[in-house]
């Protein structure tokens, strides 16, 4: 599972980093490795763009996971470099930039868009896979998760528009509800499709949602 981002453009980041002229550039070699938008090749793309528009690159790095526990110790190994810098262009995913927060009191201005979490289906092709609702519904809907995967994101089966298995919103793509039952009917679980799902419970998702452990 990933968290799937795009590239901003050049104009956008250009805005972002007004006033803003040495700058340290950090990739991520996770996620944003996978989907190509700020691996070792696009951070070093990156610092020549940088160079273009006139910026001073004091440095940079690909953090191995850079929403994670690596990302301290990359960031004291680099410390001289972002010291010297007025910011941090960050190649990695939101989650990331959260993360750089807690240990840097520059400006970290996001060179990616973070779009959803997903799964690479197929080489260089990624789906949405959950939406963090809350309230999950894959041990009743065989594993296709109806709020990321139906247009509509019903949960009690599939809307009047669903035609030969495909979805009336985007005739390309498999109506997730006749996913649902074919998986279900394999699985001799169909009676699960007539289920009631009632109404969420939009509280859980109230924010900022936070959890603490005992
Ligand atoms: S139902 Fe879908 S969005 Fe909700 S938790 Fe399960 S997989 Fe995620
Ligand atoms: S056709 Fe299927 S996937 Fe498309 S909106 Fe209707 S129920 Fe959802």
């Amino acid at each position: 599972m990933k968290s799937i981002t795009k590239q901003k453009t050049m104009e956008e980041i250009q805005q972002s980093l007004e006033g803003l002229d040495k700058v340290f550039v950090v990739g991520c070699g996770t996620c944003t490795t996978l989907t190509k938008t700020g691996g070792i090749d696009q951070v070093e793309e990156m610092k020549k763009n940088l160079q273009q528009i006139g910026k001073r690159v004091t440095g940079s790095v690909v953090i191995p996971t850079a929403c994670d526990d690596m990302t301290e110790a990359s960031i004291t190994e680099n410390e001289q470099f972002i010291r010297s810098a007025d910011c941090i262009l960050s190649m990695s995913c939101a989650l990331g930039v959260h993360r750089m927060y807690l240990y840097i009191g520059k400006p970290i201005i996001p060179a990616v868009d973070t779009l959803f979490i997903g799964v690479e289906e197929t080489p260089g092709y990624f789906r949405e896979a959950c939406a963090q609702c809350g309230q999950c519904l894959l041990g009743e809907t065989a594993g296709v998760c109806p709020i990321t995967a139906c247009h509509k994101g019903l949960v009690n089966g599939p809307c009047g528009g669903t035609n030969n298995g495909k979805c009336e919103v985007d005739k390309e793509k498999d109506c997730a509800w006749t996913l649902i039952y074919n998986r279900l009917q394999e699985q001799d679980r169909l009676d699960l499709i007539r289920k009631y799902q009632p109404p969420r419970n939009h509280h859980i998702t109230l924010k900022p949602r936070s959890m603490r452990i005992q």
